[in-house]
């Protein structure tokens, strides 16, 4: 079975790739496997519109295919929930992760927020072949730490401490987020069902 991840993040199909090394007979790929490809913006108001958006593109080039698009972010108690669905684009349309997460850390200075809660959200639109929708959510608690640290994963990572963790993501290193990350919850929510639909 072919799965196609709707997604142009190094950081994030590393992780799909990861979680999803040992199904046998799947194979990976992703919109950067196509000769050309051009996403469309992601102009939805909430998570599940941008991954529709984002998997009708890529099925719209790659039919009779499993298509996955995911959209996910970090919602900050003290900031009224951004940033959000603007997650990836905070600092500006082509902001770097370094960027973003000064971005993040300024505006919790700025006031300054005492409440750092925050949650990774994750939603996930499926297309089966034959072009029905399912659709899969996970989150990940936390809070915002004061300063970065670490080098794994990408995005937010390193700001983000896990509830009952002393060290961010970035920190503790990949075997974490496959367990208990917000992606890694929809997934495997996915894989459920797509065992469930096999028998
Ligand atoms: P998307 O590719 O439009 O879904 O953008 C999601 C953005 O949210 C990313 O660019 C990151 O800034 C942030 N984000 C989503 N998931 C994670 C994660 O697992 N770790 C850190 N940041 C994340």
């Amino acid at each position: 079975m072919e799965l196609w991840i709707a997604t142009g993040n190094k950081g994030k199909l590393a992780e799909y790739k990861l979680l999803l090394r040992e199904i046998a007979d799947l194979k990976v790929f992703s919109q950067g496997d196509l000769p050309s490809f051009t996403p469309r913006p992601e102009d939805g108001k909430t998570f599940e519109e941008n991954a529709r958006i984002k998997a009708k593109t890529l099925r719209a080039v790659k039919n009779n295919v499993w298509v996955l698009g995911e959209d996910a972010g970090l919602v900050v108690e003290g900031l009224g929930g951004l940033p959000g669905i603007h997650s990836a684009r905070y600092a500006g349309p082509k902001a770097s992760d370094s960027e973003n997460v000064a971005k993040l850390l300024k505006m919790m200075t700025l006031k300054p927020i005492q409440n750092r809660n925050a949650k990774f959200v994750c939603t996930t639109v499926v297309y089966t072949p034959a072009g029905e929708e399912w659709i899969f959510t996970g989150e990940l608690k936390g809070v915002i730490a004061s300063k970065p640290a670490g080098l794994h994963g990408f995005g937010y990572d390193p700001v983000f401490v896990p509830e009952g963790q002393t060290q961010t993501l970035a920190e503790i290193g990949s075997g974490y987020k496959s367990q208990h990350s917000h992606r890694s919850q929809a997934l495997r929510a996915f894989l459920e069902r797509l065992q469930a639909s096999a028998q």
